[in-house]
């Protein structure tokens, strides 16, 4: 038996409708603009460009109804509401086709975001990951098995903070489908069971401060929240 210096942190996991069983995570992959109309207001292209992708750590994970304190180090503290994908088998460089099947489930999630940061490392042509990849930086709800939804291609995705609705698309209106993001993943990565992928958001992306609760839903999946607490 292995024996560690400090003892490992603890397994990084999603709770699964259903079931008492859990979902074990290793890697949180996020798609980077994926709704033309966010695209735009972040100043982007909304053509069909390749997606990208940058990443979170599994220990950044926070289960829906959880409060978190206002982030260290920024003063534009965003939310984003994303379908979240939960990969059930393993594929590397599969087509769409092939990609759909490994689609083991789904949840709502938040990508919530340091803005002000982010923005500086655009301009500078810098990583995101103090913007992005910080602790409790992704909100999700528990997991919903695909064989008990349908193909996630359509539906409702909205957001609303303190009871007024600042997000509302639909998930037909992701440039990149399902498919085609677990099958453009695959070109780079060999993913595997315990990776999840959120899949971008729709516009009307803002602000938050300490006191607010956000609320949020996919067609469905469980409804999401998360309350907001003073800086630590
Ligand atoms: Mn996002």
């Amino acid at each position: 038996m292995t024996s560690y210096i400090f003892a490992p942190a603890e397994q990084a996991s999603v709770a699964v409708r259903g079931t008492t069983a859990r979902y074990a995570v290793t890697r949180i992959f996020c798609v980077g603009r994926n709704y033309a109309a966010h695209a735009l207001e972040m100043g982007g292209n909304p053509e069909r460009e390749p997606p990208f992708y940058f990443s979170k750590p599994a220990s950044a994970l926070v289960p829906t109804g959880a409060t978190v304190p206002y982030p260290p180090g920024t003063k534009n503290y965003h939310y984003e509401m994303e379908l979240v994908i939960a990969i059930g088998a393993p594929v590397f460089k599969v087509t769409p086709e092939v990609a759909r099947a490994a689609a083991w489930g789904y949840a709502a999630g938040l990508d919530m975001t340091r803005r002000d940061l982010q923005a500086e490392a655009k301009a500078a042509g810098r990583p995101w990951d103090t913007a992005k990849g910080f602790e409790q930086s992704a909100v999700i709800t528990e997991l919903v098995r695909a064989s008990d939804l349908g193909p996630m291609n359509a539906g409702a995705i909205t957001l609303a903070v303190n009871g007024v609705e600042k997000q509302r698309g639909d998930l037909a209106d992701m440039i990149w489908s399902v498919p085609e993001i677990i099958s453009n993943l695959s070109q780079f990565y060999h993913l595997q069971p315990g990776d999840l992928i959120y899949t971008g958001t729709p516009e009307g992306v803002g602000a938050v401060k300490p006191g607010d609760v956000i609320t949020g839903r996919v067609e469905g999946l469980a409804e999401l929240s998360l309350t907001i607490a003073a800086a630590e």
